[in-house]
Protein backbone atom coordinates (compact mmCIF):
# COMPACT_ATOMS: atom_id res chain seq x y z
CA UNK A 1 0.00 0.00 0.00
CA UNK A 2 2.96 2.33 1.12
CA UNK A 3 4.47 1.74 -2.32
CA UNK A 4 1.59 2.62 -4.29
CA UNK A 5 1.05 5.73 -2.21
CA UNK A 6 4.49 6.77 -2.96
CA UNK A 7 4.42 5.92 -6.38
CA UNK A 8 1.21 7.84 -7.29
CA UNK A 9 2.83 10.72 -5.53
CA UNK A 10 6.35 10.70 -7.19
CA UNK A 11 4.47 10.59 -10.93
CA UNK A 12 2.23 13.28 -10.02
CA UNK A 13 4.24 15.53 -8.33
CA UNK A 14 7.35 14.79 -11.01
CA UNK A 15 4.26 15.63 -13.88
CA UNK A 16 2.65 18.91 -12.35
CA UNK A 17 6.50 20.33 -11.50
CA UNK A 18 6.88 19.75 -14.90
CA UNK A 19 3.70 20.96 -16.46
CA UNK A 20 3.98 24.31 -14.44
CA UNK A 21 7.74 24.97 -15.32
CA UNK A 22 7.19 24.37 -19.33
CA UNK A 23 4.81 26.43 -22.10
CA UNK A 24 4.14 23.08 -23.65
CA UNK A 25 2.34 21.03 -20.69
CA UNK A 26 3.13 16.85 -20.97
CA UNK A 27 -0.63 16.04 -21.69
CA UNK A 28 -0.02 12.69 -22.24
CA UNK A 29 1.57 12.60 -18.92
CA UNK A 30 -0.76 13.90 -17.30
CA UNK A 31 -2.99 11.44 -18.33
CA UNK A 32 -0.46 8.78 -17.33
CA UNK A 33 -0.29 10.43 -13.86
CA UNK A 34 -3.96 10.61 -13.16
CA UNK A 35 -4.85 7.42 -14.32
CA UNK A 36 -2.21 5.66 -12.37
CA UNK A 37 -2.72 7.67 -9.44
CA UNK A 38 -6.62 7.03 -8.87
CA UNK A 39 -5.76 3.30 -10.10
CA UNK A 40 -3.61 2.90 -6.84
CA UNK A 41 -5.87 4.87 -4.85
CA UNK A 42 -8.79 2.65 -5.17
CA UNK A 43 -6.40 -0.60 -4.46
CA UNK A 44 -5.16 1.02 -1.79
CA UNK A 45 -8.93 2.28 -0.39
CA UNK A 46 -9.91 -1.44 -1.33
CA UNK A 47 -7.03 -3.10 0.83
CA UNK A 48 -7.62 -0.23 3.65
CA UNK A 49 -11.39 -2.05 3.75
CA UNK A 50 -10.46 -5.09 3.81
CA UNK A 51 -8.26 -4.87 6.84
CA UNK A 52 -10.78 -3.46 8.82
CA UNK A 53 -13.38 -5.98 7.75
CA UNK A 54 -16.89 -5.66 8.10
CA UNK A 55 -16.34 -2.65 10.07
CA UNK A 56 -14.55 -1.28 6.60
CA UNK A 57 -18.12 -0.98 4.96
CA UNK A 58 -19.67 1.00 7.72
CA UNK A 59 -20.11 4.61 8.07
CA UNK A 60 -18.62 4.52 11.60
CA UNK A 61 -14.98 4.28 10.10
CA UNK A 62 -12.98 6.70 7.94
CA UNK A 63 -12.09 3.79 5.08
CA UNK A 64 -15.71 3.93 3.98
CA UNK A 65 -15.32 7.39 2.68
CA UNK A 66 -11.84 7.30 1.79
CA UNK A 67 -13.30 4.01 -0.37
CA UNK A 68 -15.92 5.89 -1.76
CA UNK A 69 -13.77 8.93 -2.93
CA UNK A 70 -11.07 6.42 -4.49
CA UNK A 71 -13.63 4.98 -6.61
CA UNK A 72 -14.99 8.42 -7.85
CA UNK A 73 -11.29 9.47 -8.68
CA UNK A 74 -11.74 7.16 -11.31
CA UNK A 75 -15.23 8.68 -13.09
CA UNK A 76 -14.58 12.81 -12.16
CA UNK A 77 -11.67 15.00 -14.05
CA UNK A 78 -12.38 12.83 -17.51
CA UNK A 79 -12.92 9.39 -16.69
CA UNK A 80 -9.99 6.70 -16.61
CA UNK A 81 -12.07 5.08 -19.70
CA UNK A 82 -11.64 8.04 -21.80
CA UNK A 83 -8.13 9.08 -20.84
CA UNK A 84 -7.06 5.94 -21.92
CA UNK A 85 -8.21 6.08 -25.21
CA UNK A 86 -7.25 9.60 -25.58
CA UNK A 87 -3.41 8.66 -24.37
CA UNK A 88 -3.26 5.57 -26.91
CA UNK A 89 -4.35 8.17 -29.57
CA UNK A 90 -1.54 10.32 -29.17
CA UNK A 91 1.17 7.22 -28.60
CA UNK A 92 0.10 6.53 -32.00
CA UNK A 93 -0.44 10.33 -33.38
CA UNK A 94 1.67 12.52 -31.47
CA UNK A 95 1.28 15.72 -34.24
CA UNK A 96 -2.46 15.61 -31.42
CA UNK A 97 -0.17 17.08 -29.31
CA UNK A 98 0.32 19.89 -30.47
CA UNK A 99 -1.70 22.53 -29.47
CA UNK A 100 -3.93 23.54 -32.46
CA UNK A 101 -4.10 19.35 -33.20
C1 LIG B 1 -16.99 13.22 -7.32
C2 LIG B 1 -17.20 13.88 -8.65
C3 LIG B 1 -16.91 15.22 -8.78
C4 LIG B 1 -17.10 15.87 -9.99
N1 LIG B 1 -16.81 17.19 -10.10
C5 LIG B 1 -17.02 17.84 -11.24
C6 LIG B 1 -16.74 19.24 -11.36
O1 LIG B 1 -16.27 19.87 -10.42
N2 LIG B 1 -16.98 19.86 -12.54
C7 LIG B 1 -17.50 19.19 -13.61
O2 LIG B 1 -17.71 19.81 -14.66
N3 LIG B 1 -17.79 17.87 -13.52
C8 LIG B 1 -17.57 17.18 -12.38
N4 LIG B 1 -17.86 15.83 -12.30
C9 LIG B 1 -18.46 15.17 -13.46
C10 LIG B 1 -17.41 14.31 -14.19
O3 LIG B 1 -16.55 15.11 -14.94
C11 LIG B 1 -18.18 13.31 -15.06
O4 LIG B 1 -18.85 12.43 -14.17
C12 LIG B 1 -17.23 12.54 -15.97
O5 LIG B 1 -16.75 13.37 -17.01
C13 LIG B 1 -17.93 11.33 -16.59
O6 LIG B 1 -19.08 11.73 -17.25
P1 LIG B 1 -20.49 11.03 -16.92
O7 LIG B 1 -20.65 10.92 -15.45
O8 LIG B 1 -21.52 11.73 -17.72
O9 LIG B 1 -20.32 9.54 -17.42
P2 LIG B 1 -20.62 9.02 -18.93
O10 LIG B 1 -19.97 9.90 -19.96
O11 LIG B 1 -22.08 8.74 -19.05
O12 LIG B 1 -19.83 7.66 -18.85
C14 LIG B 1 -20.25 6.58 -17.99
C15 LIG B 1 -19.20 5.50 -18.03
O13 LIG B 1 -19.21 4.91 -19.34
C16 LIG B 1 -17.89 4.59 -19.72
N5 LIG B 1 -17.58 5.26 -20.99
C17 LIG B 1 -18.16 6.40 -21.48
N6 LIG B 1 -17.68 6.69 -22.69
C18 LIG B 1 -16.78 5.73 -22.99
C19 LIG B 1 -15.93 5.45 -24.11
N7 LIG B 1 -15.91 6.25 -25.18
N8 LIG B 1 -15.11 4.39 -24.06
C20 LIG B 1 -15.13 3.57 -22.96
N9 LIG B 1 -15.90 3.75 -21.90
C21 LIG B 1 -16.71 4.80 -21.91
C22 LIG B 1 -16.96 5.02 -18.61
O14 LIG B 1 -16.67 3.90 -17.79
C23 LIG B 1 -17.77 5.99 -17.82
O15 LIG B 1 -17.39 5.98 -16.46
C24 LIG B 1 -17.61 15.15 -11.10
C25 LIG B 1 -17.89 13.77 -10.97
C26 LIG B 1 -17.68 13.14 -9.75
C27 LIG B 1 -17.98 11.66 -9.65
Amino acid sequence: MARKVELSRAITRRVTTFNMTNDMPALQAAMFSKVTATQHALEVASDAVQMFGGNGVTCEYPVEKLFRDARSSLIEDGCNEILAIKGGTLMIDPDRLTPTA
